[in-house]
């Protein structure tokens, strides 16, 4: 990209925006424009409304520097949310990186679901009792840091087997604050870190494990650079399911809650396995696209 450092002449934000417009388009990016801006804002520090009243701005040799680095990371395939470093989350802006997977629209409709759960276990049970929810697979925390946000009144377990996704999930739990404070991060698979205290008394289990089959095809920004253990569970893409179900009416309370994040054809599938756990009241909720992407069941009460 342009020298702003040679021969004292410098390169305004402006122009540097509409370079890095072109250098994505030719690269194959197809929101270019879009992109370029998340980027310029992130190299330069300003954004939205600041950028654009600072289009005339001269960028600093050290401001060009970052924006080449993420241009060139972007333009070799990476996917645009780990370039930029963090991502927006229902009302979180999360740290992400390859370490663990990019938080995606269709989880924040899966919180959607676990809060109106949430809500009415809260109508359902008597006192001041303080609901206990555990996030099995928390990744960057998406889900677990969004219930302890959005609904401060519960104690929320976030559970993962990735030491380096936890580092992720925790460096966003830090960010957070008082919400925080509600929060534990547990390194484990699935039930196995959780302590035995709580065997029969989680009133809400949320996950959106790894779901896609061996077989399937992904996007190559998803297959290339995504941490594949967070994707694919197995030679079905069921088996994280099972192994999820196999415990779950045990660390449920009575009348409390399974959601889980499913792929589009698998609501049957997940769903059955629901009933055979010996779970109740099974229902499959839809995305904004129209697809099944969410199973929520219930322990009897
Ligand atoms: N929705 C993701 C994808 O197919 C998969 C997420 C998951 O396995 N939990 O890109």
């Amino acid at each position: 990209m342009t020298d702003s450092g040679s021969g004292g002449k410098t390169v305004a934000w402006g122009e540097l925006l509409a370079e890095t417009t072109a250098l994505l388009a030719d690269a194959g990016v197809g929101s270019a424009a879009q992109e370029a801006r998340w980027i310029v804002e992130t190299a330069s520090g300003m954004e939205g409304s600041e950028l654009l009243l600072g289009f005339d701005t001269p960028a600093t040799v050290r401001g060009v520097a970052h924006l080449d680095a993420l241009v060139a990371r972007r333009r070799a395939g990476e996917p645009v949310q780990y370039v930029l470093g963090s991502w927006g989350f229902r009302t979180l802006d999360l740290f992400c990186d390859r370490r663990a997977l990019i938080p995606r629209p269709e989880t924040e409709q899966v919180v959607e679901v676990v809060l109106a759960e949430l809500d009415r276990l809260l109508l359902s049970r008597h006192g001041d009792h303080r609901p206990v929810a555990a996030d099995l697979g928390t990744g960057t925390g998406a889900i677990a840091l969004s219930i302890a946000v959005e609904r401060p009144g519960t104690d929320v377990w976030a559970v993962d087997r990735s030491s380096e996704a936890l580092a992720v999930a925790r460096a966003n739990l830090t960010g957070l604050g008082m919400a925080g404070t509600r929060v534990r991060l547990v390194e484990g698979s699935w039930f196995e870190p959780l302590p035995t205290e709580l065997r029969g008394g989680i009133d809400l289990l949320v996950t959106n494990p790894p779901y896609v089959a061996a077989h399937e095809d992904l996007p190559a920004e998803v297959r290339e650079w995504e941490p594949v253990d967070a994707l694919v569970p197995g030679p079905t893409g069921l088996e994280a399911y099972q192994a999820l179900l196999s415990e779950a009416a045990d660390w449920l309370a009575p009348g409390g809650v399974f959601v889980a994040e499913i792929g589009s054809t698998q609501a049957e599938a997940v769903s059955a396995l629901a009933v055979a756990a010996g779970l109740l009241d099974v229902q499959v909720h839809q995305d904004h696209a129209g697809h099944d992407r969410t199973v929520v069941a219930r322990r009897a009460d």
